[in-house]
């Protein structure tokens, strides 16, 4: 059987339940085998993270605990230097074989910025893309990458038809959920708790992680 993976890339800065459904909700949407999230050790286009690449991946391990249709993917921590996504998809393919369907699932806040990613054009090459609308974004209606969903745009169910060179945009109900607001609530002393799996909202308390410096 030809493999179906999804992976989502992110700083999971903390990981929560808006990345985690995402995930899952994906997974059930297009009958992917797992998805994996990867989390980004360097990010290329945004301030560093909070909290360290190690202690990120340690959250997100205990966030996926219970669910084997969830995976942890950590290759981008093996890699010095900016964590462009290119290089991951290209090691991913060379692990999973040229029919692999591959599919890189973004929010729609993160699809806005892709013009910005290390020669984005050349990711079709190696994957698909899902675009999930997210509370408060629009897919692009002009410009280059509204040019790009045009030329390369096919219909969710038909994504999988590939192993590389679709995108589709789907609208899933996400929760509207943010790791700022996370971060925030905790650095002015508020509870995040249901906002995240409590084993990760229990090591951030160990651990002081996101307290006011
Ligand atoms: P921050 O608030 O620090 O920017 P974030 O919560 O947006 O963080 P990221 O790690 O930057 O999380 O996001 C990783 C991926 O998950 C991106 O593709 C983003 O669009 C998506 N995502 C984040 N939060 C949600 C959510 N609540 N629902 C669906 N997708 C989400």
């Amino acid at each position: 059987m030809t493999a179906r993976i999804g992976l989502l890339g992110g700083t999971f800065d903390p990981i929560h339940l808006g990345h985690l459904r995402l995930a899952l909700e994906v997974r059930e949407s297009l009958g992917l085998d797992h998805v994996r999230l990867l989390p980004c050790h360097q990010p290329p286009h945004r301030a560093a993270p909070n909290v360290g690449s190690a202690e990120r991946t340690e959250m997100l391990r205990l966030a996926l605990a219970d669910c084997p249709e969830l995976q942890l993917d950590a290759r981008e921590l093996e890699r010095d230097g900016p964590s462009y996504t290119l290089e991951t998809l290209k090691s991913l393919r060379e692990e999973l074989g040229e029919d692999a369907r591959l599919v890189w699932i973004l929010g729609c806040d993160a699809f806005v910025g892709l013009e910005k990613w290390h020669r984005w054009r050349e990711l079709l090459d190696w994957a698909n893309f899902l675009v999930v609308s997210r509370p408060g974004w629009d897919i692009p209606t002009q410009g280059p990458l509204a040019a790009w969903l045009s030329e390369h745009g096919v219909e969710p169910r038909s994504l999988l038809d590939r192993p590389a060179g679709g995108i589709a945009v789907q609208t899933l109900r996400l929760l509207p959920i943010s790791a700022t607001e996370i971060r925030a609530l905790i650095q002015s002393g508020s509870s995040p708790q249901f906002l995240l799996p409590d084993s990760v909202w229990h090591a951030i308390r160990e651990r002081g992680f996101y307290r006011a410096r």
